[in-house]
């Protein structure tokens, strides 16, 4: 099948709940992506594909969908996965970064030796909003010395403009546009 339908397929298998978990909301529910065996062969593919050139370090995946397929990603390029969670969930000693979502504010923490001075990170989430979350993931990373290269998506709401908040020289691929 060619990336165009493949791209198809997937986009297929994600399922739209409006009002969730606020009104005005239009939440992109990958569960149904996930139960579905081909679906997930092709996200995990396609998203392989966008960053395999790459050469990161380290994998870094936002809590909670970014663990998904963030930790798969890092198994299959040899690298390794570190998690970013919601503040008071990691045990050692953390930094922490305050941010705004679509839908309200929170504040995320990586412990602090989880990477090393001059690391390349590749961060990946299930989806890129207004961008709030992977602005604060991307302030994590720097404020330990390691340098964001790329971002990895499955799902990017164009019309939040997430990407601008971004660092303008590392790349973004996204799997699905809306
Ligand atoms: P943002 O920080 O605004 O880019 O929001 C991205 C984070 O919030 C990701 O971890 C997403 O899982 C979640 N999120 C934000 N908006 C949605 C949405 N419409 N559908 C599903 N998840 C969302």
């Amino acid at each position: 099948m060619s990336t165009k339908e493949d791209l198809a397929y997937i986009e297929s298998k994600i399922r739209n709940i409006p009002d969730f978990p606020e009104k005005g909301i239009q939440f992109k529910d990958i569960t149904t992506l996930l139960s579905d065996a081909k679906a997930l062969r092709l996200t995990t593919q396609h998203l392989f594909n966008g960053i395999a050139n790459s050469k990161p370090d380290v994998i870094v995946g936002l809590e909670s969908r970014g663990f998904l397929f963030g930790t798969n990603l890092a198994e299959k390029l040899g690298v390794s996965f570190v998690p970013v969670r919601k503040s008071g969930k990691l045990p050692y000693k953390t930094l922490a970064q305050a941010y705004g979502l679509e839908y309200g504010t929170d504040k995320i923490e990586i412990h602090v030796d989880a990477i090393s001075k001059g690391d390349r990170v590749i961060i990946h989430d299930d989806l890129l909003a207004t961008g709030g979350t992977a602005k604060a993931a991307t302030q994590l990373v720097e404020a330990l010395g390691a340098k964001v290269i790329a971002y990895s998506f499955i799902i990017e709401l164009d019309a939040l403009g997430g990407r601008k908040s971004l660092p303008s020289e590392s790349e973004i691929y996204s799997l699905i546009h809306y």
